[in-house]
């Protein structure tokens, strides 16, 4: 009787103590971010006060923001989470050998991609500025944060930040003591530990083809990010026209891939490799994978195939109504 007391005391303890999951909806960056978290919800206006300050500091489209300014002056400082982000994606401009160039943007805004207001360039306009071109040409103080640009180039961090933000935001929670939270920016998901009950985060992701999940992802503490020619694009005279541009060519990445999917431990290598794969194509990303040793990938190729790394075999699953479709395994051996 005193034991079957304990227990039951013991039940209420634990029941009590369990965090409760709080969650709460923000619109940035374009992009509507949902943030759930098993903790207190005081942590979750310090998130809220994290997006705002990181998009008022990066957007390029907001008079006043550090990255406006340094975009229509040609030099400026960075400073806080900007200076480490620019720093950041440098470093990953690098490592993918520029099919991630953050000084892409006079280009990306040539096709409309910026506005919405859709066109193909004129091909010596687009030449001419494909030939400012060049993340080597920023000259970048990673100390200081001061940044100068060589001229007529303009740069914007959109393939990185969110993948940078999610990994700020599951900082942010670890350090007041939370052990389990889910963010999803736009599709961009990022997990800090297991669920609760210690079982794995399920993540869907996308079909690139229709509007419906290709299959699901089990994973504990990592960031799984898409980059995909459906999020944004626009048709003229029968051809598809995406977002993802091929610094070779400043036109859309015609690699014969139409989405990639990274997941890791690292949102911003992931979210800037997601760009940078999908520009390599299937057989150039795959030598960079193998070459690597931080992330692993799903690629879908135009012919409906799909492509997962071998480290993602007992975590990814096709859903049930894909569940015919071709799944190949790129292995390092
Ligand atoms: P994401 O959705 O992360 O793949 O980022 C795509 C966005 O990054 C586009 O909407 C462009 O603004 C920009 N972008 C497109 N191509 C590139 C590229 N090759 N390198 C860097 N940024 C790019
Ligand atoms: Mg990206």
């Amino acid at each position: 009787m005193k034991r079957l007391a304990a227990f039951l005391l013991m039940l209420v303890l634990l029941t009590g103590c369990a965090p409760k999951q709080v969650s709460t909806t923000v619109f940035a960056m374009d992009t509507v971010m949902k943030l759930s978290v098993y903790g207190d919800e005081a942590v979750l206006d310090e998130a809220e006060a994290l997006i705002h300050q990181l998009e008022a500091q990066v957007s390029v489209t907001r008079e006043g923001s550090e990255l406006y300014s340094l975009n229509h002056t040609g030099s400026g400082t960075v400073t806080g989470h900007a200076k480490e982000l620019l720093d950041r994606a440098l470093a990953l401009c690098s490592r993918t050998d520029g099919a991630l160039d953050i000084s892409i943007y006079p280009v990306v805004r040539s096709w409309g991609f910026t506005t919405g207001e859709y066109r193909v360039p004129d091909e010596e306009a687009l030449a001419s500025l494909l030939s400012h071109v060049d993340y080597k040409k920023i000259d970048f103080d990673a100390g200081s944060g001061a940044v100068s640009l060589s001229p007529d180039m303009e740069i914007d961090l959109g393939s990185v930040t969110k993948g940078y933000l999610s990994s700020c935001l599951i900082a942010l929670f670890r350090e007041n003591g939370i052990t389990s939270a889910l963010v999803n920016l736009g599709g961009n998901v990022q997990a800090l530990g297991t669920k609760p009950d210690g079982s794995l985060w399920q993540v869907a992701v996308q079909d690139p083809k229709n509007d419906s999940y290709l299959g699901v992802l089990s994973i504990a503490d990592q960031a799984v990010i898409t980059s995909g020619g459906y999020e944004r694009y626009f048709e003229e005279d029968g051809k598809t026209y995406w977002h993802i541009i091929d610094p070779a060519t400043g036109a859309p990445a015609q690699s014969g891939l139409i989405s990639v999917t990274i997941v890791g431990t690292d949102g911003t290598t992931c979210d800037a490799l997601s760009t940078a794969l999908f520009v390599m194509g299937l057989e150039n990303a795959a030598d960079f994978w193998t070459a690597s040793d931080d992330f692993e990938a799903i690629f879908v190729t135009e012919d409906n195939t799909v492509y997962i790394t071998q480290g993602l075999q007992d975590s990814f699953t096709l859903s049930e109504d894909h569940s015919k479709m071709e799944l190949q395994v790129i292995t390092r051996d």
